[in-house]
């Protein structure tokens, strides 16, 4: 029963982003943040791109949609929905073709994001916060993959989401009672979504937030070894963040720190069990002040996953452009044989869309550049594949 698996995806609408934090930040720093872009020129939205019209607009329309028919999207595209009629689509109404190996099903794990700030917004009129907490998002995630598979008991798609949460939002008695609402019936053992009642399979953490891993406040850290201990206990994956840029309401050097593998380090340290996946395998698109690439965050990574077994990471969004590729199977000649063999058993396939949309135009095209990767099949299927499944789904001792 081979499936396929997109170990990083999302399922956002408008509805779901916090935007005046998002808006407070760049107003409060705007020459910081201008800074910032000049020296990060390969990220999101690039402003000298003259077709960025064409996918901002791409992406709007995307999160116009409700989160079920952002996933029939998906499905709608791999089965060559929206491509010209001399494309080859991946997928048919039963199964999913990837470079000549046939799939029963394309999985998808849509990362809920929880915006829920712990800062007040003490210097606006309407002060009140928005009731959209983890809560809220997670409870939205479940009731729309419900609706999806109502409408679509025949699909080919298996959603497996993750619920987010941002701990300083919280005290300790709400994030147990999250953690107990959403995985009090969590089996690590190998299963699919139950199509009556969905629920969820991990659990998402986005650092730039203001979450810090391993913060020095007695109380804070409580709150986050309170969600280690559990995940660690009950076999559940964690992904957390892991590149330097990205939707953010802290301060960058904060966020940067707080999203910094090396922080993390301290949390393998006292639960080195804990399944734990570094979201775009730590790309920091910000250059030095000689426009030199930076490669640290990737560099510990790389040991974190030589150190600990169950250390993964994704390099969702990465492979926007194919030669993202390249660039990583130069890195893992690097290593030493063995080295390189146990780190490809770690590494996991995931698009990031529709956050993607604003450097691919599409689903397809996505997945169109990860099959003409220089890489070799057999890692490209592991890295979709049994990774996948391994980070999911093993009980680990
Ligand atoms: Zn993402």
């Amino acid at each position: 029963m081979p499936y396929f698996f997109d170990a990083h995806c999302h399922l956002m609408t408008f509805d779901e982003p916090d935007f005046i934090m998002f808006l407070k930040q760049i107003g409060g720093n705007i020459s910081k943040e201008a800074f910032n872009s000049m020296l990060s020129p390969d990220y999101l939205l690039d402003f000298r791109n003259k077709k960025l019209p064409l996918k901002v607009g791409n992406l709007i329309n995307v999160m116009s949609h409700s989160q079920s028919q952002i996933a029939e999207i998906i499905e709608r595209d791999l089965q060559g929905q929206y491509l010209a009629a001399n494309e080859k689509a991946f997928a048919t109404t039963e199964r999913f073709t990837f470079s000549a190996h046939s799939f029963d099903k394309y999985v998808i794990c849509p990362m809920v994001m929880d915006f829920t700030s712990a800062q007040a917004l003490e210097d606006i009129y309407y002060n009140t916060r928005s009731s959209k907490d983890a809560f809220w998002h997670a409870d939205k995630m479940l009731a729309s993959i419900d609706l999806f598979y109502q409408n679509k008991p025949a699909t080919l798609l298996e959603i497996l989401p993750f619920a987010g949460i941002n701990p300083p939002a919280y005290t300790i008695d709400e994030i147990e009672r999250w953690l107990h609402s959403y995985f009090n019936n969590y089996d690590p053992q190998e299963h699919y979504q139950n199509k009556e009642r969905a629920h969820f399979f991990g659990i998402k953490f986005y650092p730039p937030l203001g979450f810090n891993p391993w913060p020095d406040d007695k109380d804070e850290r409580a709150k986050a070894e309170v969600i280690y201990s559990y995940a660690e206990k009950h076999h559940i994956p964690v992904t957390t963040h892991c590149d330097d840029e990205g939707y953010r309401t802290t301060d960058i050097e904060i966020s940067h720190h707080h999203t910094n593998p090396e922080t993390w380090r301290h949390v393998l340290e006292k639960y080195p069990l804990l399944k734990l996946n570094f979201a775009h395998f730590g790309r920091q698109y910000q250059r030095t002040h000689f426009m030199r690439k930076q490669e640290a965050w990737r560099n510990t990574i790389i040991d974190l996953a030589l150190t600990y077994d169950n250390v993964y990471a994704d390099f969702s969004f990465n492979g926007v452009a194919v030669d993202y590729y390249s660039d990583l199977s130069n890195r893992l000649t690097q290593l030493k044989k063995g080295e390189q063999r146990r780190l490809k058993e770690r590494l996991m396939f995931g698009s990031d869309f529709m956050i993607n949309l604003t450097k691919v135009s599409s689903y397809h095209q996505y997945l169109k550049n990860f099959e003409e990767a220089d890489l070799p099949i057999d890692d490209k299927l592991a890295y979709a594949g049994d990774n996948c499944r391994r980070f999911l789904f093993e009980k680990v001792h």
